[in-house]
């Protein structure tokens, strides 16, 4: 890890002090207090050779090709809610924006903003939430720091992570290569995340069974990207939800996006929170789906390989890339009248990632 950083081999062990039950501002200071936290925390859970070696820096080897970097910062509210928590949340969001490129996301750094008093177990949980999802994902944690704040001066801990995976030979997605004829492919539910995370807050007034999605998309990726040559845009719709990810899609390929509303798959209870808080499931945040915009000829291919993933299952084919109107979605009501379907204007609910 960078400045704080102590070798796994060289660390000294110790003995805990009484303070360890908790975040104290000692932890963020740069001494022993937060060698001791790096290592008990961090290090013991991340276990890599690029971390283990303690350098100011994590040393990798490149693999061959382009590289896609994306980085992130993770304030959500709570940090536990159904589905997931900050720390899947922080590894996911990183591993997806990486892979939406084509890419295979290899290594990801984090940093750790924690406000004093925060419980160690609540620290602990959330980076074993970190680990198992990095392991799904086949990512390492190569290099990390630690900051601790008053009590008062944030709200628990928050994670920024950055991540950078080698783009596949050949490959070249981008929001900018939409064409008309393409075909729109969803991977599943629109809405669980942003839903969960307000039945957490209480916010639902109704008891619900709403999980998070959240989930390294990485490798439903990859089984696209076997599947086909002619993959023009992978993207996955977070803040601001299906529609607007495609308005920004749609004005990257000055293009037009015509939907198909009863095509998209929305749970039961997702519908029935949004009808009461009057939101549009098509605004509400994702963190485990994405959309891929494919070649007419590759559709059904695609969408089987999709299928046949644990978190593509779900897979839908919601609409198709027109000459017209340019920069614009479109939406096909169920009562056969089409509607124009803009971005998100404003913030619908913050702190959801
Ligand atoms: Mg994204």
């Amino acid at each position: 890890m960078t400045d704080e950083t102590v070798n796994i081999e060289g660390a000294v062990c110790a003995p805990p002090l009484p303070h360890d039950e908790q975040i104290v501002m000692g932890h963020g200071a740069g001494g022993r207090m937060s060698h001791r936290l790096i290592q008990q925390a961090f290090v013991s859970a991340f276990q890599n050779s690029a971390l283990n070696a303690g350098d100011d820096a994590a040393l990798v080897m490149p693999e061959h090709g382009k590289l896609s970097i994306s980085t992130d910062a993770h304030v959500v509210f709570p940090l536990f809610f159904p589905g997931g928590d900050i720390g899947k949340l922080a590894v996911c969001g990183t591993v997806n924006d990486v892979a939406m490129l084509g890419a295979k996301p290899l290594y990801l750094t984090a940093g750790f903003i924690l406000e004093e008093g925060l419980q160690m177990d609540v620290l602990k949980r959330v980076v074993e939430s970190m680990r198992a999802a990095a392991e799904e994902a086949g990512v390492q944690i190569v290099a990390g720091d630690t900051k601790v704040v008053q009590k008062g001066k944030a709200d628990g801990l928050y994670i920024t992570t950055a991540g950078v995976g080698v783009v596949r030979g050949g490959v070249q997605i981008s929001g900018a290569n939409a064409k008309p004829g393409d075909v729109v492919i969803l991977s599943g539910s629109m809405g669980d995340h942003g839903i969960a995370v307000l039945g957490a807050r209480g916010e639902l007034g109704f008891e619900s069974s709403i999980q998070s999605d959240v989930a390294p998309l990485n490798h439903l990726i990859e089984a696209i990207l076997d599947a086909s040559k002619n993959i023009h845009v992978l993207r996955d719709p977070t803040r601001g939800g299906l529609a607007t990810t495609l308005n920004e899609i749609a004005a990257q390929s000055k293009v037009g996006i015509i939907l198909d509303e009863q095509t998209i798959p929305v749970h039961p209870e997702v519908n029935a929170a949004c009808e009461m808080l009057g939101f549009d499931a098509l605004y509400v945040a994702n963190e485990g789906k994405l959309i891929a915009i494919v070649a007419k000829e590759d559709a059904e291919k695609v969408l089987s390989a999709m299928k046949k993933t644990r978190y593509g299952e779900g897979a839908v084919m919601i609409g198709h890339v027109a000459e017209e109107p340019k920069s614009r979605v479109l939406l096909k009501t169920a009562l056969g009248s089409t509607r124009i379907v803009d971005m998100l204007a404003g913030e619908m609910l913050p702190r959801i990632c």
